[in-house]
């Protein structure tokens, strides 16, 4: 029998994590089965231990259990208990390994496939949700000049900053604190792409040859690219790629290596184009 991997989500019937997985394990000539798991909100834990009493070797966790998935695993690496939200596990019996592969994988597609070297950059990330918590670390890592993260509800940027500044330059604030800076790579964690919502950012945020990243991905360009068009950023791109390769990692986790991404990327482009799917 193949092993057995899933995502947990709900909803969750839109992730493309099957399909990438299933293109992984094809590549890389891997036995296993891949499947999306919708869990009810209040039942998550319950159906991962099924899950797991049926076999299942690992698993990826996206909204809104991430952070139930770090309370449930037995382990977390550094990175996982340092976003303090899991979004992949692995099952080891009797352990649960949590960890967090959002920071890898972006940062991966900023450096390697968009070629952003993020070092020596002011870097504005916008959202201080799960996804914001994911990758801060691993950008800060990567030697920024300056971070700013601005929020919605401004004392979860504040409260963020503080958190990590043994991390390097970074401080929280609200949107309307960002009139008079530019920033040279803009990224987009929030969740207001998904409702198809602006967010209420100053003019002049885009310094000259910036680049805007929304982590939300889809075939319509999202409301922040197209604000971010619109106010003078020089490159946009959405979040399939940080996708991909998240999910890359996760494999290299599971089962020790790492697939080439490229065509994975550009087989999901293509059906998006003729699916419109997201
Ligand atoms: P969370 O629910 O944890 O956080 C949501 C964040 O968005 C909060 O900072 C919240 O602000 C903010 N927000 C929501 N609505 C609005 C709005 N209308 N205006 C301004 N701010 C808003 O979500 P996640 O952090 O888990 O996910 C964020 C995004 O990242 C999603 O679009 C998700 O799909 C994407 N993502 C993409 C990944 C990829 O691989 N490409 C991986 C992980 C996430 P407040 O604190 O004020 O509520």
């Amino acid at each position: 029998m193949s092993d057995r991997y899933a995502v947990f989500g709900n909803p969750v019937s839109h992730s493309k994590s099957p399909a990438i997985h299933a293109a992984f394990a094809a590549a890389c000539n891997q036995d296993l089965a891949y499947e999306a798991i919708l869990a009810p909100q209040d039942g998550f834990a319950d159906c991962v231990r099924a899950f797991v009493a049926g076999g299942g070797c690992g698993a990826n966790v996206t909204l809104p259990f991430k952070r139930e998935a770090c309370r449930l695993a037995t382990r977390l690496t550094p990175r996982a208990r340092l976003a303090g939200a899991v979004n992949t596990l692995s099952f080891d019996a009797p352990e649960w390994l949590g960890d967090n592969t959002d920071g890898a994988g972006l940062l991966r597609d900023l450096t390697h496939n968009l070629g952003c070297p993020i070092a020596g950059m002011r870097v504005l990330l916008l959202g201080a949700g799960g996804a914001a918590r994911g990758v801060l670390g691993p950008l800060l890592d990567a030697g920024p000049r300056r971070l700013v993260i601005a929020n919605r509800t401004e004392a979860s940027a504040h409260e963020l900053a503080v958190r990590m500044r043994s991390g390097g330059e970074v401080s929280g604030c609200s949107y309307p604190q960002l009139a008079g800076q530019s920033f040279d790579l803009l990224i987009n964690a929030t969740s207001a792409s998904l409702a198809g919502a602006s967010l209420p950012l100053p003019n002049g945020l885009f310094a000259p040859g910036s680049l805007a990243y929304d982590m939300m991905y889809g075939e319509q360009e999202t409301p922040f690219l197209r604000l971010a068009g619109s106010r003078g950023a020089a490159r946009l791109a959405d979040g399939l790629g940080m996708l991909v390769e998240q999910a890359a990692e996760a494999f290299r986790l599971w089962r020790g290596v790492r697939p080439a991404t490229a065509s994975v990327m550009a087989m999901l482009r293509s059906g998006d184009r003729q699916t419109g799917s997201r």
